[in-house]
Parts: structure tokens; sequence; C-alpha cells
């Protein structure tokens, strides 16, 4: 489909542009894709993640051979509200539930996924043959950021497609295509956007608060 064939009914512009472009157009000639065996001890996960500026890893099962989960910040996060233990709260001490931080650095991502019960949630990923239209969809109806591109071949994990990424795309092509009338009307006309119960966090907001109030 070629840029040209866009304009019949502007208000699907975007639709069509994804429609004629495939994940694979999106990875770039080189970049760094960092995976981990689930058998990898939590902490190590996570100073990984920080020491090679990745947001999130495809998670390795060595005995399955295969890409089984994801690992992202917001896992981090979930791993934080489920075992911390406020100092304010040492009455909680006694109760058989809570694990204490310094137990957590014995925890490895198989371990987590157990307590989490994520091991019911099966990997979202694509092929690299698929359009962005589809990349997108996946996205929007698994409610995640991250899509792992997988080699349907070789079964490697190729890169992983994240709605910045897809913007981006669309951004570098943005004053190519005819706009669609929809561009020229407000936000809030639209309803883009969140507008009523937004959370917030104040100053003296204690962290853990504020992590649970994103989860
Ligand atoms: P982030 O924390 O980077 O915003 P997400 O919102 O996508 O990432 O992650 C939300 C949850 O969904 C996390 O538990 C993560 O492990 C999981 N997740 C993210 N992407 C996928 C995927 N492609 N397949 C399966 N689970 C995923």
């Amino acid at each position: 489909m070629e840029v040209e064939d866009l304009d019949e009914n502007e208000d699907l512009v975007f639709a069509k542009f994804m429609k004629a472009h495939k994940c694979y157009d999106l990875i770039p000639t080189s970049s760094k894709l960092v995976v981990f065996d689930t058998q990898l001890n939590v902490k190590k996960a996570f100073f990984a993640l920080v020491y090679n500026g990745v947001r999130a890893a495809p998670l390795w099962d060595t005995t399955k051979q295969d890409f089984v989960g994801m690992l992202t910040i917001t896992d981090f996060i979930k791993i934080l509200q489920k075992y911390y233990k406020s100092p304010l709260n040492e009455d909680d001490s006694n109760t058989t539930h809570v694990v204490r931080m310094d137990e957590l650095e014995d925890h490895k991502i198989n371990t987590w996924r157990e307590v989490l019960h994520d091991y019911s949630r099966p990997l979202i990923a694509i092929d690299p043959d698929a359009s962005l239209f589809d990349a997108i969809h996946m996205l929007l109806d698994n409610k995640v950021h991250r899509l792992p591109v997988i080699d349907p071949v070789t079964g490697n994990a190729l890169y992983i497609l994240t709605h910045k990424r897809i913007l981006r795309f669309l951004y570098l092509y943005i004053y190519d295509l005819p706009s669609p009338q929809f561009m020229q009307r407000s936000i809030e006309e639209l309803n883009i956007g969140s507008y009523n119960n937004v959370a917030t966090a104040s100053l003296d907001t204690p962290l853990y608060i504020a992590l649970n109030t994103f989860l």
C-alpha cells in the first residue's frame, strides 16, 4: 500500500498506515535486547535492567526452551508491594505472610512468578511479518506496554515493540500523510485523556503509597 492510496477516507489514514507497515519495519539495525533466564535471581535481574538501561526483558525458560513471559518495572513494583513491610508497622512482624526484604534477595524470577500467579499469563508476542495495526491491537487488548517480536523460524526474540516506538515511527511520516479532520479538534472535544479521578501524590506521600497508586 502506497502513501498516495490512503487519502480516500482521511479519518482512517492512521489505521491504514499501520496496516501498511510490518513490525519488522520498526526493528532498528542495531539495538540492545536483554533476556533473563527464569532461574535468575530477582535482585540480579533488577540490577541487570538498570545497568543495561532497558525497561523490560523477555523471560526464557530453559526447561521448556521457550520464552514464557516478560519482566518489567511493573513486576518490580508488584514485588515491592507484596513484600515491603513498612518500618512503621512493626505489629505485622508476626504474621506469616510477611517476608522480609532481605529474604527476597534469594528469590528467583520463577519463585515470584509462582507467588504472583503469573504462570497463568501467557506471553503475548508478535511475528515480524504482522502489521503494526495488529501490534497496536495486541498492546491495547492485553493492556501491556511491551510486545516482543519473535522470529517464527529461529524462535529468537528480535526486538521489544512499544507504544513509544510506534508513535515515533508515525511521527516520521506524519507530514507526508493526509491530515484527518479530527487532528484539528481539541483533546477535550475528542475525550482523549483522563478527566476524572486523576491519581495524584503530594510532596509528603510515602513512596510505598505512590507505588501502590501506580499499580
Ligand atoms: P511496564 O511496567 O514497562 O509499563 P507493562 O505495563 O507492559 O510494562 O507490564 C504490565 C504487566 O504485564 C507486567 O506484569 C508484565 O510482566 C506483563 N507483560 C508486559 N508485556 C507482556 C507481554 N508481552 N506478554 C505477557 N505479559 C506481559
